[in-house]
């Protein structure tokens, strides 16, 4: 059924990389596009819940590869940004067996690499930024602004927040600035370690945060990320800050979180933008995934997870329900998607997820290959 369908995606990050590799597997003739002119080792962390690990075990075993390289917390500690004192301390790979998976904590960079790694590279056109393309209604015409162009059977827009094919699709519309920015910082793992630090801990106060992980199984970096109120005029999507600026935001925070702060060397700054939820996600013979969709404050740590939930769904159901009938096998992909993703991204935007004790089973335990697809 799938064999010899041509699918193109728009942007390498990690939805789109998770949707070429899975995709691949089930035997579409898949090419990625991406606007950098390479990979490039973005300098942040991220945390990969079990919901996910159990989507990256698909890819030839991806869980494994990264379970060897990466942190695995026992907990996800929230304390009190003044004093300290544990407000909450929710099982992470402590309960591992009940989730299915584990929780991991790694570097962005390394991340990316591995699920690179998981395509076929002549698959991949780096310097590729798409421009425009036009749906016949049979095929869908690419034009990048390199000048080239190409042709598929079906896009699929991983090409983030800005996406430009949602904007074309939809409309443009510029994406809503939350008010709040991020720092972010890696400082060696031995600093962290020598101020007793937990393995992985957000400290609170009543505006803002500081999120705090190891990146690597040696435990030898250690990641700064917050999220704070701050003006945001600029138009670039990062800015380089300074430590003084970054300790200014958490002034009355707890000496062990000045003391990270001080061990800081390169500090950025991100704006976190959002958009409302999209009532349809695809048009024609394209369909949306991840952040071109349902971009979100970080706050769950589960936005680059929703994206790859979308591309293993989305893979299931071009697989499973056919590319015969686009319009029910894209609706079937929404309905199995909109309402997980949506109660996700507003949590995240709320930032209230384990701030105090609760089982966060219904996200972590849930594993995308036992829904049923309906068309
Ligand atoms: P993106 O990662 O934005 O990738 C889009 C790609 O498309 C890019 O490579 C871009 O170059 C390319 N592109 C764009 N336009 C074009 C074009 N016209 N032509 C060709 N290519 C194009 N999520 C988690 O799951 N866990 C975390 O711990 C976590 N921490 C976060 C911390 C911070 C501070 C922030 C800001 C986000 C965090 N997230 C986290 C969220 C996560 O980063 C995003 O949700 C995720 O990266 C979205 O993936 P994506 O593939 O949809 O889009």
């Amino acid at each position: 059924m799938s064999g010899g369908v041509r699918v193109g995606i728009v942007g390498a990050g990690l939805g789109g990389v998770a949707a070429a590799g899975l995709l691949q597997r089930k035997g579409f003739d898949v090419t990625l596009y991406d606007q950098a002119p390479g990979f490039s080792r973005l300098g942040a962390g991220i945390q990969f819940g079990p919901n996910v690990l159990k989507i990256l075990a698909h890819l030839d075993g991806l869980d494994k590869k990264l379970e060897e390289i990466s942190c695995l917390p026992d907990y996800w500690v929230s304390r009190n940004g003044t004093d300290g004192s544990v407000l909450a301390k929710i099982p992470l790979n402590a309960e591992r067996e009940r989730y299915g998976a584990p929780y991991i904590t790694i570097h962005r960079g390394d991340l990316h690499q591995a699920m690179l790694d998981c395509i076929e590279p002549d698959r991949i056109k780096w310097g590729h930024k798409l421009v425009d393309f036009t749906d016949n209604g049979k095929t869908v015409s690419l034009e990048f602004e390199n000048g080239s162009t190409d042709s598929v059977d079906i896009l699929v827009a991983a090409d983030g927040i800005n996406s430009r094919v949602r904007e074309k699709i939809f409309g443009l519309e510029e994406a809503l600035y939350t008010g709040w920015i991020a720092h972010r910082a890696i400082i060696p793992g031995a600093a962290a370690k020598a101020l007793g630090a937990d393995v992985n801990a957000k400290w609170w106060t009543a505006d803002r945060h500081i999120v705090c992980y190891y990146l690597d199984r040696k435990e030898e970096e250690f990641y700064l990320v917050t999220g704070e109120p701050a003006e945001w005029t600029s138009r670039a999507g990062q800015l380089p800050s300074t430590r003084e600026e970054f300790k200014a935001a958490f002034a009355d925070y707890h000496p062990m979180v000045q003391g990270y702060i001080d061990a800081a060397e390169t500090v950025t700054k991100w704006p976190l933008k959002t958009r409302e939820p999209l009532s349809k996600w695809y048009e024609g013979r394209v369909v949306l995934l991840g952040d071109s969709c349902h971009p979100m404050k970080p706050h769950m740590a589960q936005g680059a997870a929703m994206a790859v939930e979308d591309a293993a769904v989305l893979t299931r159901c071009l697989s499973e329900l056919g590319v015969a009938d686009l319009d029910a096998t894209f609706e079937a992909y929404y309905g199995a998607r909109k309402e997980r993703a949506t109660k996700v991204q507003s949590i995240s935007n709320a930032n209230t997820w384990l701030r105090q004790p609760e089982d966060p089973y219904w996200c972590y335990g849930d594993n995308v290959y036992d829904l049923k697809l309906t068309s």
